[in-house]
């Protein structure tokens, strides 16, 4: 089969591969909508992660079940599904310890386009079906339906992790589609004052859309002052950072009032350190608190998300901006992501 691959650190072509095997618990999906991640574009261009050899990219999919293996319960040939960019080991202790995504050690449970091949190959493979596949909901838009396997539960698992309540001021830092999704899932979680910062002027208009009361330029000054001028010097409760570089917890936490939380689901592509700066950081003694994740994958959460589509709570699929037919584009909306030009926030590539 056909597979677009990184070839090695800033190098991508096409691959010819045997088609992957289904084992008692998995399944073989081909893909019929895919887009490609700014974490493709770490790992190929950064080598975020590492060298990679004729790895297959790729890791946001809805396709159609190809082959189950004898142990899967609730999942036949033909089913379209939408897939898990994070596909953990459900029956593994970490699991049960509540953290699935790092399943078989840190950041394990991302598998696609890290541990194996990804999804923009004709076939890909899914470990532990019942646990990472869920039914594409009838009448969902292949839009709004990739969306669910990344950039949705992504974008809400950093307001998550910034634990917003109820009347909270809120910053997300990167309005790309995760932190657009982030002004979401912040104003859905009540959110008062919600600042989103970020450049291009098509995603401000759609976090303004998502709930955004605000938007800070981060090229227009230092975004610190600006936070502190919209919230009369105090700071605010919560940060989703969604964007940015090591610096950017630095500012993080110095735009953050004691006790508040600050959820990072950036993926730091490049640099050796974040700094924490010690006055801010109340010498130690602030409550200021730090959590970062890898989004939790599995059936459930999309199960879940897709239904917040269907009942009209929020619509993902605005997120797309760029429309492809056919696989020979994946190569383009792979380069899309990596040029940030000014009127992407995301590709989708239709098979
Ligand atoms: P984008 O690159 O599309 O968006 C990044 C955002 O950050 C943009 O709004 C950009 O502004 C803004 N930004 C860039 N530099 C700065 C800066 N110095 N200060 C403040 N803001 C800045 O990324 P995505 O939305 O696609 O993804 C966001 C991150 O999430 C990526 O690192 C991605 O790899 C990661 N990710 C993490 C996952 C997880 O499980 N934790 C899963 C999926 C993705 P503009 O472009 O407008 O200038
Ligand atoms: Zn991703």
């Amino acid at each position: 089969m056909k597979g677009f691959a990184m070839l090695g650190i800033g190098k991508t072509g096409w691959i010819e591969k045997e088609r992957p095997e289904c084992g008692p618990l998995d399944a073989i999906v081909r893909p019929i909508a895919v887009s490609p991640c700014t974490s493709d574009v770490h790992t190929v261009w950064e080598g975020a992660i590492g060298e990679r050899t004729d790895m297959i990219l790729g890791h946001e999919a809805v396709g159609v079940v190809e082959e189950v293996g004898s142990l899967v319960k609730d999942f036949k040939v033909g089913d379209r599904v939408i897939v898990s960019a994070i596909t953990p080991d459900w029956s593994s202790l970490e699991a049960q310890a509540g953290y699935a995504m790092h399943s078989g050690g840190m950041l394990a449970g991302w598998k696609f386009s890290n541990f194996k091949d990804g999804v923009f190959g004709e076939y890909f493979h899914v470990n532990d079906a019942d646990g990472n596949l869920a039914l594409l909901p009838e009448g969902m838009s292949l839009e709004a339906a990739t969306m669910v396997c990344d950039m949705m539960p992504t974008g809400f698992h950093g307001a998550e992790l910034a634990d917003i309540q109820y009347g909270d001021d809120v910053c997300v830092i990167g309005i790309g589609p995760v932190g657009l999704m982030a002004v979401a899932a912040s104003a859905l979680k009540g959110a008062a004052k919600l600042m989103a910062v970020g450049s291009r002027a098509n995603c401000a208009a759609l976090a303004q859309e998502y709930g955004a009361t605000d938007i800070i330029n981060y090229k227009k000054g230092d975004i610190v002052e600006q936070v502190m001028d919209l919230t009369h010097g105090k700071g605010v409760d919560r940060i989703v950072i969604a964007g940015g570089n090591v610096d950017t917890m630095d500012q993080a936490i110095r735009m953050l009032k004691p006790g508040g939380t600050i959820g990072n689901v950036n993926y730091l592509g490049s640099g050796d350190y974040v700094r924490i700066p010690r006055e801010e950081w109340g010498c130690g003694m602030s409550h200021k608190k730090i959590h970062c994740g890898l989004m939790p994958g599995g059936r459930l959460r999309s199960e879940k998300l897709a239904a917040m589509i269907t009942a009209g709570r929020v619509d993902p699929g605005k997120l797309i901006t760029h429309k492809f037919n056919g696989f020979e584009n994946m190569e383009e909306s792979l380069l899309l992501m990596k040029d940030k030009p000014a009127d992407l926030i995301k590709p989708l590539v239709i098979l």
